[in-house]
């Protein structure tokens, strides 16, 4: 049977990627080819499977649009191979995105097409610059209308005089270019002049700006600011809610850029944590995780293991490193039969109990010293304990257990290396001067970041600040010439994180924002 094609007009949502919805990341993953503009956030690209192709249709640097027709040709072309094509567009489709032009082009062509709509622009930035567009004591309509200035169909085809006082909220796409005559034409057609007005720019998104005014400055305003698109224009007295609704501009991390370096199988959580602050995340690991150059020890460790009492694992990586071993030598949990697991702290718990082990032992402090104090309170003379660790950790796990009689094997499980690519990314990020901070989670962090940016390292453009998580990465950043900036009481990610937003609460922004 040969596949049959399918149009997905998918919205993307206004930029935050976490706005598109569940059926149209679904459309995503099983997309064979993906059409998309600008607006949509390339992240979201990251969603469809590798070797699906990728088509760019929007505008670059200067040039403009591909013409609607060649686009229109493009889907329908796709789809007759019998390809799943996902046309990804900004906001909802049929919001100003000419959907509704492609939707009629494919069923002209007799192409398979659905729907799924996005949260439009006007939704997005209205909710995140903490502005109702309807409220009872304010309004009970809501008008969206296209402000663009289309030189065959003149902004004069708007009935101005109905739009100005028929229409409580109203909301301007595409208007920056026209705001002049939109603002003025509201006003001569019977809207005071006085009345509230937003404009936001890149909603949704790390760069989100919001200016305010009325009817009879935002003109002034936006000229002094020189506040460009994209940007919806929100008119109507909801707008003086903001005052009491914003949120999104006021988390603590907001408008910093922070560049992250932790291993990409461990980025995602902190990288969470610092987004939920506000913060706009870089990833550019400087260290890779990888497998032993050579098996034999942890093999003869895990063959053991029906006599083994104790089995000692350190780090999430550790873990997880473990049980891929396990698999891979077609072992299952049932291999764990009566081993005693000891996790370090709850990081290494949850990822154990991820894979359907509860830890036997966690040590009141989550260090290696921890962990031989819990051994050595229950007894351990003559007791066989496994304990794979990373290539580079300390000995003082096996030293102190052998010295209280116990049989240790400590293979190495797994290695720490320089990933190979992602300096030129680095020198990028600091050629563009736009970071607030570099945060380092460990020594070698520290250590393969100077090697992978080179010798302009030691002199980070000025106002970028170092966080550290603790001494000994802190020492490392400072014979390597770094100074440190931000470093927390206790070395765990969340105080790390509370030390980044403290730093930031006394420091000014980068000039050029407002
Ligand atoms: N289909 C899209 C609109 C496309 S028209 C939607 O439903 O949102 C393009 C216009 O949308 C821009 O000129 C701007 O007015 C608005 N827009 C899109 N994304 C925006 C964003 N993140 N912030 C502010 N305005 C945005």
């Amino acid at each position: 049977m040969t596949k049959t094609g399918v149009v997905y007009l998918v919205g993307a949502g206004p930029g935050d990627p976490g706005l598109i919805t569940v059926k149209g990341r679904d459309c995503l993953r099983r997309a064979d080819v993906v059409v998309y503009d600008y607006l949509a956030n390339p992240r979201l690209l990251a969603e469809a499977p590798p070797e699906a192709e990728r088509i760019y249709v929007g505008k670059t640097r200067g040039l403009h649009h591909r013409p609607q027709e060649e686009i229109n040709l493009l889907l329908a072309e796709h789809a007759r191979q019998g390809k799943t094509v996902v046309r990804l567009k900004g906001g909802d489709p049929y919001v100003f995105g000419r959907g509704g032009e492609e939707a009629l082009h494919l069923r002209g062509q007799g192409i398979a097409f659905e729907v799924v709509p996005g949260v439009t622009a006007a939704f997005a930035a209205a909710a995140y610059a903490g502005i109702p567009l309807t409220h009872r004591d304010y309004t009970t309509s809501l008008g969206l209308v296209t402000g663009h200035e289309n030189p065959e169909k003149k902004m004069s085809r708007l009935d101005w005089e109905k739009l100005a006082t028929g229409v409580g909220t109203l909301v301007f796409y595409m208007g920056m270019a026209n705001l002049e005559l939109l603002t003025r034409e509201l006003v001569r057609h019977g809207r005071p002049p006085e009345t509230p007005v937003a404009i936001v720019r890149w909603a949704t998104t790390p760069c989100q700006r919001t200016l305010t005014g009325t009817l009879e400055d935002i003109v002034a305003k936006v000229r002094k600011q020189g506040f460009k698109p994209p940007a919806v224009i929100i008119v109507g007295e909801v707008v003086a809610l903001r005052s009491h609704l914003a949120w999104f501009e006021e988390r603590p991390l907001f408008g910093r850029r922070l560049l992250i370096t932790r291993s990409a199988g461990q980025a995602g959580a902190f990288q969470q944590m610092l987004e939920g602050l506000g913060a706009e995340v870089v990833s550019v690991p400087t260290i890779a995780t990888v497998a032993p150059l050579d098996w034999a020890a942890v093999d003869e460790g895990l063959m053991r293991l029906p006599d083994t009492d104790f089995l000692i694992l350190t780090s999430t990586n550790a873990v997880e490193f473990f049980f891929d071993r396990l698999r891979a030598t077609n072992r299952d949990l049932r291999a764990l039969a009566g081993v005693r697991v000891v996790a370090v702290g709850p990081k290494t718990a949850a990822a154990l109990a991820a894979h359907g082990i509860r830890a036997d032992l966690v040590p009141n402090t989550y260090q290696a010293e921890g962990v031989v104090e819990l051994l050595r309170g229950l007894g351990v003379k003559g007791k066989r304990i496994l304990y794979p660790h990373a290539e580079l950790a300390r000995d003082l796990i096996p030293r102190d257990l052998r010295a209280l009689g116990a049989e240790v094997d400590a293979p190495v499980l797994y290695r720490t290396v320089m990933p190979e690519h992602g300096g030129d990314e680095l020198r990028r990020l600091f050629a563009e001067r736009t970071l607030d901070a570099v945060v380092f989670t460990a020594s070698s962090t520290v250590q393969n970041f100077v090697k992978m940016v080179g010798k302009d390292a030691p002199q980070l453009p000025r106002g970028v600040a170092v966080a550290s998580i603790g001494p000994p990465t802190t020492k490392t950043a400072q014979k390597l010439g770094l100074d440190v900036h931000i470093q927390p009481a206790s070395s765990t990610l969340d105080d790390l994180a509370a030390a980044v937003v403290e730093y930031f609460r006394h420091q000014p922004f980068h000039a050029g924002d407002d």
